[in-house]
């Protein structure tokens, strides 16, 4: 047995093809999903569309943060949006306490930084 690729352009799914094949046309798609879908896709190109598929992909935490500290103005805008919240009590919310203690510490620079594990 041996496998060739779906002829479907963008699906990645292999066809297992036996070594002796029975009659009939050996098989181009790894399911009748993709038959179809590969059907509608041609079609669609045939009638001058433009087949686009839009995948959401929600950045990573680090990707924010990473994105937050390359901009003066955005780190700006954190830090006073943190001393607003922290102004209104926001901060007393178990929740948001990590965030509270981080303030304490920066508005006393000679305290000693915690150790990582417990950030
Ligand atoms: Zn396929």
């Amino acid at each position: 047995m041996k496998t060739v690729p779906c002829a479907r352009p963008g699906c990645a799914d292999q066809i297992f093809i036996p070594d002796h094949p029975g009659p009939g046309r050996p098989r181009k798609w790894c399911s009748d999903a993709c038959r179809r879908r590969a059907f509608e896709e041609r079609r669609a190109a045939e009638a001058g569309a433009i087949a686009v598929r839009v995948v959401m992909v929600e950045p990573a935490l680090d990707d924010h943060v990473a994105a937050v500290l390359s901009s003066p103005a955005a780190c700006r805008r954190v830090l006073r949006q943190i001393g607003d919240w922290s102004a209104a009590g926001k901060l007393l919310d178990a929740k948001w306490s990590s965030v509270a203690d981080e303030l304490a510490r920066l508005r006393r620079p000679e305290a000693p930084r915690p150790p990582d594990r417990l950030r």
